[in-house]
C-alpha cells in the first residue's frame, strides 16, 4: 500500500450500524494510503457519520461539522449517514461543509472525496434511498478490538414504527448476500475474532428480499465457520422468535443465550400507538420460548418512556411487565419527538420533567433486575471470553449471557475463553469472579 501522506479523521454518531459503516469507510481510506488520526487532530479530510434518530442527534451532527472546520479550515469536511440522507438541504447551509453523502454510495467515498473540487462549492451527492433494492457491499476485515466483531448482514427497515425516522433515512430492507456475510466472517476469524454480532437496522428481516434464505439460514452458515465460537444478534424482534426459530437456534451451540429483544413498552395501548405490531403477551411468549431452550437466558431490551399519551398507569404497566418477564437489563430512552414522524404530531406529548422522572424510575428497576439476574449465578462456573485489562488491573470479559466479569489476575487473557466462578455483583452490570 502506498502512503499518500493525507490524514483523515472520523466521527460517528448513533448506533452500531453507523459504527460498522464507519469502520468499513476507514478501511477504504486506509487501503488508499490515508493515515487515520483523531478527530481533534489536524486532518486533511473529516468524515462525520451522522445520526438522525432524535433531534439531538441532528444537532450534534451539525456541531461536529463546525468542529471539524475549526480544527482545519482547509480540510474537506464530509457528512454522511442518516441525518445527511434526510436533511441534505439543512446540512448544505452548515458552515464548513464540503460534501454531503447519505446512506448510499459509501463504497465510492474515496473517489468522491478525491475528485471533489472545492471551487465548485458544496457537493450534494445524496440520492433517493427509497428505491434502493440492493445491499451495498461495505465490508470490514480489521478492527481494533480483536475479540468481538460486528458484522452487518442487513440494511434498511420496512416497519415504520410511528416514532422512528430510520425507514426514511436507510430505505427498505436489503439483505447482504449469504456468501458476502460468510466471506467476511471467515476473514474476521482468520484475523483472530472469536465472536461475531450479527448487526443490521432490522436483523429479523434478513432474507426477506432474497430468494431461498432467511435469518435461520445465515446463522446456520456462520455457525459452521471455524474459529468463531460465539454468535450474537445486535437486536431481535419478538415476532421473529417463533417455535421454529428457537428450535433451530438451540441446535447451534455457538449462538449465545443472550437476546436483545426489543420491547419499547410493556403497555399494549402504547405499543399500538407506536405501531410495534406485537402485544405484551406475544413478547412474553417469545421470552418463554427462549427460556425453554436457554435456562440461563438473558433478555435485554430498549424501552421508551413518556411516549405521547402514556399515562402513569401505562408506565407502571411497563414496569410490572419488565419485572414479570425477568428482563436482565433495560436501555431506557425518554421519548424524543423526531420531526417527520407521525408520533411527533400526536397530541398528548408528555412534559420533559415527567419523562425524566419515569426514565430515572425505570433505570432503577433495570439496576435491580440486573443485580437479581447476576446473583442467580453466584458460585456457578461460567465460560468467559476475555477482552481487555482495565485500568484497575482486572481482566474483563463476558459470559455467553453477557454478564461482564472481572477477574484479578496477572495472566494475559486477551481473546481466551476461561472458566470463571462468579462471586459477587459489583454494580454497573458487572460481576467479579475467580479463574479456575
Ligand atoms: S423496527 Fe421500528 S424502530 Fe426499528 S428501525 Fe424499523 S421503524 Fe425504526
Amino acid at each position: 500500500m502506498k502512503k499518500n501522506l493525507k490524514k483523515i479523521a472520523f466521527a460517528t454518531l448513533g448506533c452500531k450500524v453507523n459504527l460498522y459503516d464507519t469502520e468499513a469507510m476507514k478501511e477504504l481510506f486506509a487501503d488508499r494510503g490515508y493515515e487515520i488520526v483523531d478527530f481533534d487532530d489536524k486532518a486533511d479530510v473529516y468524515i462525520i457519520n451522522t445520526c438522525t434518530v432524535t433531534n439531538i442527534g441532528d444537532k450534534k451532527s451539525r456541531q461536529m461539522i463546525r468542529r471539524a472546520k475549526r480544527a482545519n479550515p482547509e480540510a474537506t469536511v464530509v457528512a454522511t449517514g442518516c441525518y445527511a440522507q434526510v436533511a441534505s438541504d439543512i446540512i448544505a447551509d452548515v458552515e464548513g461543509i464540503n460534501i454531503i453523502l447519505g446512506t448510499k454510495d459509501r463504497s465510492k467515498i474515496v473517489d468522491i472525496v478525491e475528485n471533489y473540487d472545492s471551487m465548485a462549492g458544496v457537493l450534494n451527492a445524496v440520492s433517493d434511498i427509497r428505491r434502493e433494492r440492493v445491499f451495498e457491499p461495505l465490508q470490514i476485515d480489521r478492527l481494533k478490538d480483536r475479540t468481538r466483531a460486528f458484522v452487518k448482514i442487513q440494511e434498511g427497515c420496512d416497519r415504520y414504527c410511528s416514532y422512528c425516522i430510520i425507514p426514511y433515512a436507510r430505505g427498505p430492507v436489503r439483505s447482504r448476500l449469504p456468501e458476502q456475510v460468510t466471506d467476511e466472517v471467515r476473514r474476521l476469524a482468520k484475523n483472530g475474532f472469536r465472536e461475531v454480532v450479527l448487526t443490521g437496522i432490522h436483523v429479523a428481516s434478513y432474507g426477506k428480499d432474497l430468494k431461498n434464505t432467511d435469518l435461520i439460514d445465515i446463522v446456520r452458515q456462520v455457525n459452521e465457520i471455524d474459529g468463531i465460537e460465539r454468535i450474537r444478534f445486535s437486536s431481535m424482534e419478538p415476532l421473529a422468535v417463533t417455535d421454529k426459530f428457537v428450535e433451530e437456534m438451540g441446535k447451534m451451540p455457538k449462538v449465545c443465550d443472550h437476546f436483545p429483544l426489543s420491547l419499547q413498552s410493556g403497555c399494549d395501548k402504547t405499543l399500538k400507538a407506536m405501531n410495534r405490531r406485537y402485544t405484551s403477551d406475544e413478547y412474553a411468549e417469545a421470552v418463554e420460548r427462549l427460556r425453554k431452550i436457554y435456562p440461563d437466558l438473558a433478555v435485554t431490551t430498549d424501552i421508551i418512556v413518556g411516549f405521547p399519551n402514556e399515562t402513569e398507569e401505562d408506565f407502571v404497566q411497563s414496569i410490572e411487565f419488565a419485572k414479570r418477564v425477568g428482563l436482565s437489563k433495560i436501555h431506557v430512552f425518554p421519548y424524543s419527538a423526531k420531526t417527520g414522524t407521525p408520533a411527533a404530531k400526536m397530541s398528548g406529548q408528555i412534559p420533559p420533567d415527567v419523562k425524566n422522572d419515569r426514565a430515572s424510575r425505570l433505570i432503577e428497576v433495570s439496576n435491580e433486575l440486573n443485580k437479581k439476574f447476576v446473583e442467580k449465578f453466584y458460585g456457578r462456573e461460567m465460560p468467559v471470553l476475555f477482552e481487555i485489562r482495565n485500568k484497575d488491573g482486572y481482566y474483563e470479559g463476558h459470559t455467553t449471557n453477557y454478564i461482564k466479569v472481572l477477574v484479578k489476575t496477572d495472566e494475559e487473557l486477551k481473546n481466551e475463553i476461561k472458566n470463571v466462578v462468579i462471586e459477587k455483583y459489583c454494580g454497573d452490570e458487572t460481576a467479579e469472579g475467580r479463574l479456575i
